[in-house]
């Protein structure tokens, strides 16, 4: 399995069950632990698989990201940044998947990481979410750097959607959702109200929360997915692609939805896509990559009407020609 939020749930109740031995853990747990033939199962390798490679050793790398604009360098940020990466690089044996970035994140904004596809941003959400590790530099979360000792907690004030979504499908919408709340053994008072606030929230239907994930629509299941994230009331929300895999009129509705949510939540939202009508629509600034780099940063307006390069002007127009068709 390769599913960077089932490995990263399995993670989190792994560590969190290692510490509670004299607990008896919850259902919907020890449910998901036997599906999952664990511990050290196929689940624990594939994580090893999916992760950190390390080939590259640390240090300062050869190749630096000149391309940040002064709207994103630390020192220059209005508000305090909820995160940052600092001089980071990462690298996969001898593929630079990123180079030597820094990139502030502001909290209460949303940030739209966006551009061809292999540029790095994904790559970006799972240093930030503590699954990849960098191959230099540092990933800062207010003021605690992500290691081995903090990503723990961490983790747990974040809150990471998948393209794919990542859930279960052999447990309940509801179950998936309150897996790790269940877990981390909230009150069932306090998981009851904090559901029916959320399916308010996101517009699902109570009634489909006792389904199965095949038996909702794409529209649906990314409500959960989205649910699920917000559940343990995250103070940053990454989304990975969230609604890449819809069709167009559900995609649309859920832009509309996904903008109201993230203006009442007034969360720090990092937001992927490769959309440049959906990121100008959701973001407050706009952060262009291109082959692991930061080629311009900024707002939408900013990026159409001072295009930092050639390639800035090319991707925006190819953008409004696809949408002309
Ligand atoms: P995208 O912008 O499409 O999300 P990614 O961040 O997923 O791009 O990937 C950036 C680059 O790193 C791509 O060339 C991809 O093939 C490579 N890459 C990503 N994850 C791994 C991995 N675990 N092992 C090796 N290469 C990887
Ligand atoms: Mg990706």
């Amino acid at each position: 399995m390769k599913n960077p939020a089932q490995v990263l749930l399995f993670r989190l109740l792994q560590r969190v069950g290692g510490k509670r031995r004299h607990g008896r853990p919850m259902k919907a747990a020890q449910q998901f632990r036997q599906r999952m033939v664990l511990p050290g199962g196929p689940l624990l390798a594939a994580h090893h698989a999916h992760s950190d490679s390390r080939a590259v050793p640390s240090g300062p790398s050869k190749v630096r990201n000149h391309a940040l604009p002064n709207d994103i360098q630390p020192s220059m940020s209005p508000k305090p940044s909820a995160i940052e990466l600092v001089g980071v690089t990462k690298c996969f044996g001898s593929l630079v998947a990123l180079e030597r970035t820094d990139l502030v994140f502001q909290a209460g904004k949303t940030t739209i990481l966006i551009g061809p596809s292999g540029c790095g941003k994904s790559t970006i959400l799972r240093l930030i979410v503590g699954l990849l590790q960098p191959t230099a530099g540092l990933v800062r979360f207010e003021d605690r750097v992500l290691s081995p000792e903090t990503i723990l907690s961490l983790r747990r004030r974040m809150g990471y959607v998948i393209q794919e979504g990542g859930l279960f499908p052999h447990l309940t919408a509801r179950q998936n959702i309150l897996l790790l709340a269940e877990h981390l053994r909230q009150s069932p008072e306090e998981m009851r109200a904090r559901l029916g606030e959320l399916c308010e929230l996101t517009r699902l239907t109570p009634a489909s929360l006792s389904r199965y994930p095949l038996e909702l629509s794409g529209g649906q299941r990314q409500r959960v997915c989205l649910i699920r994230a917000l559940m343990l009331r995250p103070d940053v929300l990454l989304l990975d692609e969230p609604l890449a895999a819809l069709d167009p009129m559900v995609r649309a509705n859920l832009q509309v939805e996904l903008k109201a949510i993230f203006q009442q939540i007034g969360q720090t939202v990092i937001f992927v896509t490769h959309d440049l009508a959906e990121a100008a629509w959701l973001g407050d600034q706009i952060v262009l990559l291109r082959q692991g780099r930061v080629v311009q940063s900024g707002t939408f307006a900013a990026l159409r009407e001072q295009p930092a390069s050639s390639f800035v002007s090319e991707f925006i127009n190819a953008q409004r020609k696809l949408a002309l068709v």
